[in-house]
């Protein structure tokens, strides 16, 4: 998987060098997440005012921050979302030179909309266009650094932009077929998915798979035609790692079936030694079917290690060097991106329309 991933943060031999402090830095994230979330509890916040988002204040800064035991600095900002599922901005103060390298690497526009998935060690950089403010307003998010139908170089506002307005004949056919076979994941993702609804069948539910992989061109149409389908345009379908498992006849909107639907949706996040994800809780979601397999060579998962990346992958010589891919139909390979571990046949190609 790492050898396949071109874009991987840290070669192995660097990993081992910063495990130490990434195990410190990942320790005081705990601490810090918890008291965060106790003070949250505590403290009746309303919701923002409005959609903009916060300055960044010197003083909410400095009030925020910890020393860690390395020297460095770990923020409350950047640690996932608070308890009412809103994302923890980040409030770090960003260099003219670093937000141009976010924007040529990323397509990251205003930093600021950049947060942590969650404070587990699986936490993956993420950026919104618009400020999140309350728990059922979705907004649409992007994993930094992931294949989408996002030009090399355009914003993910561009990006938005071109999107609107386009209907399903605007993209080609095979981004309109749904595959539900397992052959097309990732083949770590393919044997785990396969154990994970044998047990569930023989736990006895009722299971049915509605989708498996989906290529970026297929995410980007699901994106642009709207309905609630998807709110991103990076998702893990596309690397192959994604199942959207249906319970029982599939309508969640029914009482009986909801009902086995969350207790399968249990029954996911006690399997595979919790590297199984889900959208929301186990009883709140607005995607009740998808269930994904987290990879740790793949996204960024930190803010730090975000600009480290993109200092390497835009310098002339990741350019000029990038290798094509029979994955990507002989396509030069984005060196800011990281390339999906699936099936030839199976990978969709990102291309303009
Ligand atoms: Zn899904």
């Amino acid at each position: 998987m790492g050898t396949l991933c071109h874009g991987a943060p840290l070669a192995p031999s660097q990993r081992g060098t910063t495990s130490a402090r990434s195990s410190r830095m990942r320790l005081h994230r705990r601490i810090i997440a918890f008291a965060w979330r106790n003070a949250a509890m505590m403290v009746a916040i309303g919701p923002l005012a409005s959609c903009q988002r916060a300055p960044a204040s010197t003083e909410g800064r400095s009030a925020s921050a910890l020393a860690d035991s390395s020297g460095g600095e770990v923020l409350f900002d950047e640690m996932g979302t608070d308890a009412r599922g809103i994302p923890r901005y980040t409030r770090r103060e960003f260099s003219s030179g670093e937000r141009k390298l976010l924007r040529t690497a990323f397509g990251v526009d205003e930093p600021e909309g950049l947060y942590l998935s969650d404070s587990s060690d699986a936490a993956l950089v993420k950026f919104d266009t618009k400020a999140k403010r309350c728990r059922a307003c979705y907004v649409d998010s992007y994993r930094v650094g992931f294949l989408s139908l996002r030009l090399p170089r355009e914003t993910w506002e561009d990006f938005e932009q071109k999107m609107r307005g386009k209907s399903a004949s605007d993209f080609s056919p095979s981004a309109r077929t749904l595959q539900r076979s397992l052959d097309g994941l990732d083949p770590e993702a393919r044997a785990a998915f396969a154990a994970l609804i044998d047990a569930g069948r023989h736990a006895g539910f009722r299971l049915s798979i509605v989708e498996t992989y989906r290529s970026p061109e297929r995410e980007a149409l699901l994106f642009a035609l709207g309905n609630g389908r998807t709110h991103t345009a990076t998702s893990m379908h596309s690397y192959g790692r994604a199942v959207d498992i249906a319970v029982g006849d599939g309508r969640w909107e029914r009482a009986a079936t909801r009902r086995e639907w969350v207790r399968f949706r249990k029954f996911v996040l006690a399997h595979g030694s919790g590297r199984f994800h889900i959208i929301g809780t186990a009883d709140r979601t607005w995607d009740w079917a998808h269930v994904e397999l987290e990879s740790p060579a793949l996204g960024l998962h930190s803010i730090d290690e975000a600009l480290a990346f993109a200092a390497r992958c835009t310098s002339d010589s990741a350019r000029t060097h990038a290798p094509t891919s029979a994955q990507l139909g002989g396509a030069a390979i984005d060196p800011c991106v990281f390339v999906p571990a699936v099936p030839d046949d199976h990978a969709g190609i990102p291309q303009p329309h």
